[in-house]
């Protein structure tokens, strides 16, 4: 293996998803959720394949129903406007839109900053196009950026910043000032920045999802990437996309199609459907989530961990110390033949070696009786 691949080995999601199928155990590791998206939009998927669009290879930018949903959509939800022929490109999930742009924007020994814990994908993006990172803490108990650690951390060398918001997995929604701050840097230091905003639309209470892109300065210096594994609960059909100048969009599409050169073919038809879905859809959606985030929270809470309330995503941070443990990794190994639930350690996400140690994520994308069920069965344990 590539020696700058070093440590990438197994994914944790590969690992803790083998363990719960192995064991039986409630799965609350692997983000992905336990009741599939929208009837309608599996219809549109199964109508697609029945009439022959997309089972030969879809155009390399994605098909058109789709480019002009996304555009649909970003004016929709943030005001934005963007033209579907050249400023937007269909990814095979977001995964493809953080790998392709990393190759299309790094060149050796160009520095990325990201905020740890970050999602794994992302070492592995900038390992891969040669690029170097440069990860910036966030830290327990709020996992708010710290601007002046960002502006200190920029150098000669630094090409980018990965900015994931709503973050994953602390559940972190940066905030107007934030973003606005993060925006001005990048301007004055001329960086080019790649947002992933998977969770766009999972943030609760009264916070909002503002993409960078939206910013000052930001129209011809973001990447923004998002999916519709998480909005729609349609994970396993991969279907990502990248919005931005034609500039860049273009050097993202030199690279995605090199990579997969296209996919999911009947699938981005349904997406495209998807998209249109009315806002009532969305809210509900929240709504759901936010309900199973308390309930969670609650049953976290009472089993005796320490629990960060995540302001979006489906994913709850907890910390393990109050119940006497020392290291996120072993716990998450044997909680599975402890209390038949499996969660995620936070400090895979960290490359400092020694943070987020007892970090333990839990998804909560799953039915309520199920949610009530793991709490019970930590409660029982600890
Ligand atoms: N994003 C999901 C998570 O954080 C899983 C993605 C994956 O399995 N690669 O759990």
């Amino acid at each position: 293996l590539n020696r700058s691949l070093d440590g990438l080995g197994t994914t944790i999601f590969a690992e803790m998803s083998a363990l719960a199928a192995a064991t039986g155990a409630i799965n609350l590791g692997q983000g992905f959720p336990d009741t599939d998206g929208p009837e309608a939009v599996r219809e549109a998927a199964v109508r697609a394949l029945r009439d022959g669009r997309g089972n030969q290879y879809p155009p390399g930018a994605g098909v058109p129903e789709l480019r002009a949903a996304i555009c649909a959509h970003q004016r929709r939800f943030y005001g934005l406007e963007f033209d579907p022929d050249t400023e937007v490109l269909v990814t095979a999930g977001a995964t493809e839109g953080i790998a392709a742009a990393m190759l299309a924007l790094l060149e050796p020994g160009d520095e990325v900053i990201a905020f740890e814990p970050f999602y794994d994908s992302y070492a592995a993006s900038i390992a891969m196009a040669g690029g170097v990172r440069v990860p910036l803490a966030l830290r327990a108990p709020d996992f708010r950026p710290d601007l002046d650690a960002l502006r200190a951390a920029i150098t000669r060398r630094t090409r980018l910043l990965l900015l994931n918001s709503p973050h994953n997995p602390t559940g972190t929604v940066l905030t107007r000032d934030e973003l606005t701050a993060i925006a001005a840097l990048a301007v004055e230091r001329d960086l080019l920045v790649v947002t992933d905003e998977v969770y766009e639309h999972l943030v609760f209470d009264d916070g909002a999802h503002i993409p960078l892109i939206s910013l000052p300065g930001m129209r011809d210096r973001t990447v923004s990437i998002s999916s519709a594994g998480k909005t729609f609960s349609f994970t396993g059909w991969k279907v990502g996309w990248v919005t931005g100048s034609a500039e860049l969009v273009s050097a993202v599409r030199t690279t995605k199609q090199f990579l997969t050169y296209v996919a999911s073919g009947p699938f981005q038809y349904a997406v495209a459907e998807a998209l249109a879905l009315p806002d009532a859809y969305y809210a509900a959606f929240r709504d759901d989530l936010q309900t199973k985030r308390d309930l969670l929270t609650a049953g976290l809470t009472a089993a005796g961990f320490e629990v960060y309330r995540p302001q979006g995503t489906y994913f709850i941070t907890t910390d393990i110390a109050p119940l006497g443990e020392t290291d996120a990794l072993t716990f998450c190994r044997t909680l599975p033949q402890r209390s038949g639930v499996v969660a995620v350690p936070n400090s895979v996400f960290y490359d400092h070696p020694t943070a987020g140690r007892t970090q333990v994520r839990f998804a909560f994308c799953k039915r309520e009786d199920v949610l009530k069920e793991a709490a019970s069965r930590l409660r029982t344990t600890f």
